[in-house]
């Protein structure tokens, strides 16, 4: 808050606290005397103390005086002046105090100063204090209680224990974390780092940087200053920024966007001031601001409420810094966000964050050297098969393997085991992503029949070509799961064929379809299929254009890179009605030809059918050889042509 803002605040509330108080004690008031009056009492030796100044004299009666007294009114004829009127013409009400004060005459008194020595007055060299302690602490209590309150605020905004240097209270403080690479326990390099190669190899050149600024600059050229880390949460941003200071060996301060906007304006800005001085007193050095969007959104947007000159403060700020950078300092700037087009375009403008590297999810490979980084501590069983591991977990970020590792490692633990076994791999992992078991009072007849609809999904992963080999399938309740078959992909594909498509819509209404084969009837158990199954033969008409009927031709928003949401339209469709009508049409036509085939084909293997669904009763959790043998089926046949794969 700027010191003028809340100096006027502070002005007010004693103005307030003061008028209060006056209203509440009176008596403490002076009265105001003539200065014959004034005479008059110390004639009679009533008057103690006095303090003057220019004209004005008060000071302290000996025995409280009332003044008019009842006489003088009455020889005024007539009434005292209400209290509130403020014609000075009228007689004063009658008051009565210890304390009064009087005017001098014009002409001056030559004989007081011997007048008051003789009578004792002592005249005082600072004003009559009005009361004693009791009245001061009435007057200026509740003041400093009020202020109290304020620092204690400020504080709390200030996120406690800020230890009073820098801004209003501490406020300003940036509250940075910062890390000493000189600590080897903490030290992060790109040894920690795995699977986003690309994106590291980017960062190398800063390092380099970071290490001999002069080599940069000694020529003319610019220096890197600032470096937008663009990528999903959990790919390893901070941790490559980390790795970048930890290689570099310089110390690295790291603040999260959010954290510099508080509700009290101006603060963002100071405490962006305050981290940079910091990194600029131990350059070179690096600082990460993470959720840059917070702040950094495109100005004039709609916002709500106050934060948005807030923002635009602590936005300004940070831009204002680093245009201060003259390349030879030494610091650099790594931001990091997973919505980068709604960045400000000032933020990216040359001499700012005008590099950028994008931190993409790990492939296949990539999973699995980053599961090798969070096992180096692990005492792994012979058995566990990481590539297995990374093959089951497309999608999967960094941070999600590590907690894979890491939940793994604690199931071990809490079954006495020496070392982690591949089955606490797995069963961590379906805890991940399904939440915990779920205790749940079965009948035998629901038991057989969840059995029989996670079975006519694993079937028809054993059947159908092209299909994702399916690899568990377990009947155990989970989170809102009653059952759960897996299918991991054989590679992590970025292209798909229609056949592996319909496959795999075939598979997603496998349950249902069992259900009806073998039970001849319908129940709630397949929402959750039927829902996927409808997204994916969607997508196939309005965006990849695998129906005849309706054509090549977009219809639904592209996806957003980044967030995995749909861009929207924006509310007006783009087409007819009788082009939702014709796709809808098209999306019935897939499902119900899908839905048919899942049914031809679990009649046809309905021995294998219910040889999986005996063996699932027994042990409710079965492994991919355990499927096998339980089917005597054999693995899915590949499709003709292979899925294509674009990267990796
Ligand atoms: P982000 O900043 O992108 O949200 P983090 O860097 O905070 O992600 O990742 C959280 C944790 O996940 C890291 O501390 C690290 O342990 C792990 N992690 C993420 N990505 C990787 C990776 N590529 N290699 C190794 N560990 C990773
Ligand atoms: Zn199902």
């Amino acid at each position: 808050m700027p010191p003028r803002k809340s100096l006027a605040i502070f002005a007010l509330v004693f103005l307030i606290n003061y008028l209060l108080m006056r209203f509440l004690f009176p008596g403490e008031q002076p009265v105001t005397v003539p200065y014959t009056e004034f005479r008059q009492q110390v004639a009679v030796g009533n008057v103690t103390a006095l303090y003057s100044r220019g004209n004005t004299i008060e000071g302290r009666f000996r025995n409280p005086v009332t003044w008019p007294t009842p006489e003088e009114v009455k020889q005024a004829g007539g009434q005292p002046a209400r209290p509130t009127s403020l014609d000075r013409r009228l007689m004063p009400p009658p008051k009565t105090s210890a304390y009064f004060n009087t005017e001098l005459p014009a002409f001056h008194d030559r004989d007081l100063e011997s007048f008051l020595i003789t009578h004792k007055v002592e005249i005082s060299a600072v004003p009559i204090q009005q009361g004693g302690l009791w009245t001061t602490l009435l007057y200026f209590g509740p003041a400093l209680l009020i202020i109290g309150f304020y620092v204690w605020m400020y504080r709390r905004a200030a996120g406690g224990a800020g230890g009073g240097m820098g801004g209003v209270f501490g406020l300003g403080r940036s509250k940075a974390k910062r890390y000493d690479v000189g600590d080897p326990a903490t030290r992060v390099t790109f040894n920690d780092v795995a699977g986003i190669d690309e994106a590291e190899a980017e960062l190398v050149e800063i390092v380099d940087f970071l290490k001999a600024p002069d080599k940069y600059t000694r020529l003319g050229g610019t220096a890197p200053k600032g470096v937008l880390l663009i990528g999903s949460p959990g790919t390893g941003k901070t941790l490559l920024a980390k790795a970048v200071a930890g290689e570099a060996g310089v110390p690295f301060f790291s603040m999260s966007a959010a954290e510099f906007v508080e509700m009290i304006v101006g603060v963002g800005a100071a405490r962006v001031r305050d981290l940079f001085k910091q990194a600029r007193e131990s350059a070179p050095a690096i600082i990460f601001i993470d959720e840059i969007d917070a702040i950094g959104r495109a100005r004039g947007g709609v916002m709500m409420g106050g934060g948005h000159s807030e923002q635009e403060q602590t936005l300004q700020q940070i831009l204002t810094e680093m245009d201060g950078f003259t390349g030879r300092e030494g610091i650099i700037v790594l931001a990091a966000t997973n919505t980068p087009d709604v960045l400000d375009r000032a933020l990216l403008r040359p001499g700012r964050f005008d590099r950028r590297v994008v931190v993409n999810l790990p492939d296949k490979a990539g999973r699995e050297a980053i599961l090798r980084v969070h096992v180096r501590k692990v005492p792994l069983a012979d058995d566990v098969q990481l590539e297995q591991l990374a093959q089951a977990t497309p999608g999967f970020s960094g941070a999600d393997l590590k907690n894979l590792a890491n939940e793994a490692a604690l199931l071990a633990a809490r079954r006495s085991e020496s070392a982690v076994t591949h089955k606490d791999f797995l069963d961590a992992l379906e805890k991940i992503v399904l939440g915990p078991e779920r205790p749940l009072l079965l009948t035998a007849q629901d038991r057989e029949r969840i059995a029989y609809h996670e079975g006519g999904h694993a079937i028809l992963g054993l059947v159908v070509p092209g299909a994702d080999p399916v690899h568990r399938v377990s009947i155990v309740p989970r989170g809102q799961a009653l059952g759960v078959t897996y299918q991991r992909p054989q590679t992590d594909r970025y292209n798909y064929p229609e056949a592996y498509l319909r496959a795999r819509i075939i598979g997603m209404l496998g349950g249902r379809a069992a259900e009806e084969v073998v039970y001849g009837t319908k129940t709630t158990g397949a929402e959750n299929d039927i829902e996927q199954a409808t997204q994916l033969a969607r997508n196939m008409v309005t965006r990849w254009g695998m129906s005849e009927a309706v054509g090549m031709v977009q219809l639904a928003p592209r996806e957003n890179r980044f967030l995995g949401t749909g861009g929207g339209f924006g509310g007006d469709k783009p087409f007819s009605e009788q082009t939702a009508a014709l796709v809808d049409a098209e999306v019935q036509g897939i499902l119900h030809g899908c839905h048919e085939e899942a049914k031809r084909l679990l009649r046809e293997h309905r021995g294998a059918l219910d040889g999986l669904v005996s063996a699932l009763l027994e042990d409710e959790t079965l492994s991919e050889e355990e499927i096998l043998k339980a089917t005597g089926l054999p693995p899915a046949p590949q499709l003709e042509g292979a899925p294509i794969r674009l990267a990796g």
